[in-house]
């Protein structure tokens, strides 16, 4: 049978990548040797880092004056990251969710944070509007897409202090503004490759302002003059990425994925407005997210939650449980999940409500 892949990350790749990879792993690029058991220093790896990061800047149109960067370390040495290089006294966060609320967490280790808004009175199943963010402040930080919860800012804010972006779960599935932005990360098991590289797209001119001593791996400027390769970086994650990359451009580019996007994301939300058993959790289409599309039973139909778990398993529907704070169900419709797959998921919800409601 086949198996649709919608979990939340590590997630769905393209079949190409995972190609590429299992072909590595035996001869990377005709050494005859393991992608494993190969210097990064090496003019194959090299070479692999060198086009990663320009594949990078090519498809997401970074502007002169920022550095790409493959670190480890997760979305979550970020939080800790991004204020030690930014932050002197003052930053300005939103929380939507988990993943802003533990960024938020860290920011408080180095300065004051002034929470701008928040959604967590609604259990974050809207994206706030309408805040004010201080003149003072040293950046400000979002999340663009709401893993857990199933929100996403779908535009580039506009703010007049440097912008902070944790992008892990919707970089790429999107066209964005680089020029907006002076930091943007993202863990890479979502949307790029296997879980163990982080991507920074940094501003050069925005560090070196803080008054604190860095130490030298939190240093941004450290991985910069080192070129990704200060220390020894995720050899195989970070080649299984550039294989994702090499796919994107085949796709279009970011515009050609993010159009296939919106229709997967038409598709399903249009059914769960639809299917009277089914309801999206959050309630204004503006907000909802085209990565992680999270919903509920209704309140008619909630008893058979369990047994709808059960019948999408057993045609083929992977990973489709909701996170424990929201509850009900979620699938990730990230780039790689072809619209197959999501009118499989369509299908198999109209059969449910045909034979139970
Ligand atoms: C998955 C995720 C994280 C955590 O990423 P790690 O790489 O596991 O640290 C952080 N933020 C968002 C938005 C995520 O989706």
């Amino acid at each position: 049978m086949k198996k649709h892949n919608f979990y939340a990350g590590p997630s769905i790749l393209p079949e190409f990548t995972k190609e590429k990879v299992a072909e590595a792993i035996t001869n990377f690029a005709g050494t005859g040797l393991s992608l494993m058991e190969v210097s990064h220093r090496s003019k194959e790896f090299v070479a692999v880092m060198d086009e990663a990061v320009a594949l990078v800047k090519e498809l997401l149109k970074v502007p002169e004056g920022y550095s790409v960067l493959f670190l480890q370390g997760g979305a979550s040495l970020q939080f800790l990251m991004a204020p030690y290089n930014l932050m002197n006294k003052k930053a300005a966060y939103t929380n939507t969710g988990a993943w802003a609320t533990a960024a938020i967490k860290e920011a408080k280790f180095l300065g004051e944070v002034v929470e701008v808004a928040s959604s967590k009175d609604a259990n974050f199943n809207y994206i706030p509007r309408g805040y004010e963010i201080p003149g003072d402040v040293d950046y400000f930080h979002f999340t663009s897409n709401n893993t857990i919860f199933g929100t996403e800012v779908l535009q580039d804010p506009e703010v007049s202090v440097p912008m902070v972006c944790d992008m892990s779960s919707d970089i790429f599935s999107r066209v964005i503004d680089v020029s907006k932005y002076a930091l943007i990360y993202a863990g890479a098991q979502k949307n790029l490759g296997p879980s163990g590289a982080t991507l920074v797209i940094v501003k050069n001119d925005i560090l070196g302002k803080v008054e604190r001593a860095i130490p030298t791996m939190l240093d941004y400027r450290t991985h910069i003059k080192g070129e990704s390769m200060f220390n020894t970086p995720a050899t195989v994650p970070v080649f299984g990425c550039l294989q994702t990359l090499r796919w994107m451009k085949t796709q279009g580019g970011v515009a050609g994925i993010e159009k296939a996007n919106i229709a997967k994301a038409e598709l399903l939300y249009g059914e769960l407005d639809r299917n009277k058993m089914f309801q999206p959790t959050v309630p204004n289409p503006a907000d909802r997210s085209r990565m992680n599309i999270t919903f509920v039973m209704t309140e008619a139909y909630i008893s058979f939650e369990k047994e709808f778990d059960a019948f999408a398993e057993s045609r083929g529907m992977i990973g489709l449980k909701g996170h424990r704070s929201v509850g009900g169900f979620r699938a990730s419709t990230y780039n790689a999940l072809p619209l197959e797959s999501v009118q499989a998921l369509v299908d198999v919800m109209k059969e449910f409500e045909a034979q139970k409601a």
